[in-house]
């Protein structure tokens, strides 16, 4: 049956009297939330099952993606976008005078990450759902998720994020699909049966209950599940034990104990710092993810010798990598098979992403904590390592090769190489990014499994990022060329054959800008600043991190801001920037970036003698629903990372899609994205890849030379220390110290020069209107190849060997 909007507004009066016994005249915004999300996943429920169904019925292959995060933002918007009701549901509330976008804004982020790799998670989840692949998400249900960011006097103040206070609706809790994961104690081998087997006593049994969230796919009767764990003391809210005896402070100790495992997100994205809690949460997910799935699978009545077949499991990052080892303990221990027969299975089971080749975010562990969390799990570790060192040394004949190789080494296990031989895929993030794993950080392996390696370019969901976020593009794009781009991305490809036409390029002229007005009534509204929306919008939104240089572009601002005051009629067009980032809560260089950030803020948007031309404005507390404001809204989005260092970069791709022009180095998709759109239509400068590996290899890099050489270099650094940013001269001393005496690891002052041409040509062509929209167009034109829908479909047939399965609605 087909839903009316008098049906949604019948619906929608009886499930707020039902919820809140409450008319519409007198509910609140919160109430007019909550009741529209389970509405929405009320529609959203027969999909759902009717899905299940079918993939239980034709025994289809099913993916597992094992990932720490899933940074899903919102949801609302995307399932009413999802389920083709949007305009019926906006239609329909505004029959009681409810704006549907101002009961958006009232949905808390699902934050469940930190960033990149996390967001790329939940774009997977809606590619799979939307191009039909039965794909499901495993994770952890934070408590609080990502920290939220205030600034206060410049400086980043870290606020818990506890999302679920008003509760969430979009999850169902199933406490009959709860299982056990087993902690600490001893392992015993007794023999039994006619064979050994592994006997684990005195462990600490915690219980994993699952939530799960409906990912529902763009209007195709597809509906899969993100299941996320929380953790609870088996015995419900107490250690009987502990309680019975009259210990009641120590049964409540233990309870909170066991509630920290899901408790909280760790807020560092690119440092492991091999904390215990973290393994434990790692293991907790990892575990209860595995006996779930091979419960399912079993109902099936299909033999667990061809798990293989129908199951595959993807290990998003390092952080599940735990999993090779948890599956072979229980397709060896609990279901009997012999250890080659289970290694086979495992292998073909698992395929793993790596995120990142710096050193400082490989993660390991010491093997005493491992040993005494995790005591079976460790026994297996080192017989997995046993049979792969004798493999190594039957090639190579070379010890030394076996040390380097080997998962467990220096007294640590190495999360990686676990993974990568318990897997069957190994793939890099971006072309550069694969090539550097395959000669460099990951050679040995690549030279051992050549088989295994290849590369996925990440990519971005089109419909939150342009469909759902930018609805006037979307829009024009439809009324120009249909709207097959919206299930088939590739076809944006059909707007370049406009890009030289007039009236199209002032149209999307005129988008811009009215997404810059608004965007500007919410600085003003939120900021008290004043900001000009025919200025260059020119953004930096991502984490804060050394390696992504914000110093740079604060450099580039700093040296713009004193031409201007030594020459007050110089011709450039007026510039907003725009930063939003967080930095972790312990990283003492990126916090102190964004005091900078801020000090130069204060200084140049309080300068009256520069006449308005350039504003600072730091957005805080940058999120999924933040970044679906912001990128709407800009001209130039700046991907400056030190070429090498980050792996692919995903934002690069959401502004590209919304018709940004990029200043980028040639780093991560940045080279993919320059491929794409061609050389005339994005702003590259800084070091190439070899530059990098050269200085970094001979030691040859002095950023003295640089400041001695150049004086708009000295003249900032000099700033930084001497009081001319009216802070005390101690507040950046340590920033000036980790560029001159500590040699600037990411190269800032060594691109900086190149860095200022490449921002002078962005004034250069904006300028040029046409040129300009015809830049832009081309970039929205090619934005299409790096839809997730294109990644997913790659990783389904190189990776997993899933087919897309049409879901019938039967009635
Ligand atoms: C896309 C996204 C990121 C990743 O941005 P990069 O520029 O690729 O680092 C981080 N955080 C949020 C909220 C995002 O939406």
């Amino acid at each position: 049956m087909k839903l009316t909007k008098e049906q949604l507004k019948t619906d929608f009066k009886k499930k707020l009297m039902n919820l809140y016994a409450e008319r519409v005249s007198e509910s609140s915004k919160l109430h007019q939330y909550l009741t529209l999300g389970s509405l929405v996943k009320e529609y959203a429920s027969e999909k759902w099952m009717n899905t299940n169904i079918q993939y239980t019925k034709k025994h289809v292959k099913q993916v597992y993606y094992f990932s720490m995060e899933f940074l899903i933002g919102r949801l609302l918007g995307s399932n009413l976008l999802n389920l083709g009701i949007t305009d019926l549901c906006s239609e329909a509330l505004h029959d009681f005078g409810i704006d549907l976008n101002e009961i958006e804004e009232v949905e808390n982020d699902a934050g469940l990450g930190n960033g990149g790799l996390g967001r790329l998670a939940a774009c997977f989840l809606d590619s799979m759902a939307s191009i039909g692949i039965p794909g499901h998400g495993c994770g952890i249900r934070y408590d609080y998720g990502l920290f939220e960011q205030k600034i206060i006097n410049g400086y980043q103040v870290e606020i818990p994020d506890n999302w679920l206070k008003h509760g969430n609706v979009w999850e169902v809790r199933k406490e009959d699909k709860a299982a056990v994961v087993k902690f600490g104690g001893k392992v015993s081998t007794v023999f039994e049966d006619n064979k050994l087997c592994f006997k684990h006593e005195d462990y600490e049994a915690v219980l994993a209950i699952p939530y799960d969230t409906p990912v529902i796919g763009y209007e195709n009767n597809t509906v899969n599940t993100l299941r996320l764990w929380s953790a609870e003391t088996v015995d419900k809210d107490f250690d009987l034990d502990s309680f019975s005896k009259g210990e009641y402070t120590k049964a409540v100790e233990h309870k909170y104990s066991v509630q920290s495992i899901s408790q909280v997100l760790y807020p560092d994205d690119t440092r492991a710092d091999g904390k215990i809690l973290r393994l434990k949460q790692q293991y907790f997910f990892v575990s209860a993810g595995l006996q779930s799935i091979i419960r399912r699978y079993k109902k099936s009545n299909l033999p667990i010798n061809r798990f293989d077949e129908f199951i595959a499991i993807h290990i998003n990052d390092t952080h599940p990598s735990i999993a090779v080892a948890e599956l072979m303990r229980l397709l060896v221990d609990e279901e009997n098979l012999s250890w080659d027969d289970a290694f086979k299975i495992t292998t073909n089971t698992f395929a793993y992403t790596n995120h990142t080749i710096m050193s400082e975010a490989l993660e390991k562990w010491p093997i005493e904590m491992f040993k005494k969390l995790l005591p079976r799990i460790f026994m297996i570790v080192e017989e997995i390592d046993r049979r792969f060192c004798i493999e190594i040394n039957e090639k190579y004949n070379d010890p030394q090769k076996v040390h380097d190789m080997a998962i467990i080494s220096d007294g640590n296990i190495k999360m990686a190489y676990l993974a990568i031989v318990g897997s069957h895929s190994v793939n890099g993030v971006a072309k550069l990014h694969t090539e550097i794993l395959k000669s460099r950080e990951l050679n040995n392996f690549y030279n051992f499994y050549p088989y295994k390696f290849n590369n996925k370019t990440n990519g971005i969901t089109h419909r939150r990022w342009l469909l759902k976020s930018n609805p006037k593009l979307s829009s024009l794009i439809t009324e120009t060329i249909g709207n097959k781009w919206i299930h088939d991305p590739n076809k944006l490809i059909d707007i370049l054959a406009f890009s030289k036409n007039a009236s199209f390029q002032n149209k999307i002229y005129e988008i811009k800008q009215s997404n810059k007005i608004d965007f500007a009534n919410h600085v003003k509204d939120n900021y008290g600043i004043i900001i000009d929306p025919n200025s260059i919008y020119d953004v930096q939104v991502k984490r804060l991190h050394a390696y992504k240089r914000q110093l740079l572009n604060i450099f580039g601002i700093l040296d713009l801001y004193y031409r201007l005051k030594s020459n007050p009629n110089l011709d450039i067009v007026p510039r907003t920037f725009f930063f939003g980032a967080k930095a972790a809560p312990g990283y003492y260089l990126a916090k102190r970036t964004i005091k900078l950030i801020n000090t130069v803020a204060d200084k140049i948007n309080n300068d009256s003698s520069i006449n308005g031309k350039i504003k600072i404005i730091f957005l805080e507390n940058y999120s999924v629903s933040l970044a679906e404001k912001i990128i709407p809204c800009a001209d130039v989005s700046e991907q400056i990372s030190t070429t090498t260092k980050e792996a692919s970069g995903t934002g690069n791709m959401k502004f590209m899609m919304n018709g940004a022009i990029t200043v980028a180095t040639l780093d991560g998709a940045n080279v993919e994205m320059s491929e794409a759109v061609g050389e005339n239509n994005i702003v590259i400068f800084g070091m190439k890849k070899d530059d990098v590996i050269d200085l970094e290899k001979n030691k040859t890099y002095h950023s003295i030379d640089y400041y001695n050489s150049d004086s708009r270099i000295k003249f900032i650094i000099d700033n930084l220390i001497n009081g001319s940013l009216d802070v005390p001269t101690s507040e950046f001393a340590d920033i000036h110290k980790y560029l001159i005496a500590n040699n600037d690891e990411y190269f800032v002052l060594k691109d900086f020069d190149s860095y200022i041409n490449a921002e002078n040509k962005i004034d250069g062509l904006y300028k040029n209107r046409g040129k300009w929209l015809e830049m832009s167009i081309s970039n929205i034109a090619h934005s299409g190849v790096f839809s997730s829908d294109n990644t997913i479909e790659q990783y389904s047939k190189e990776i997993w060997n899933t087919d897309r399965i049409t879901i019938n609605m039967h009635h």
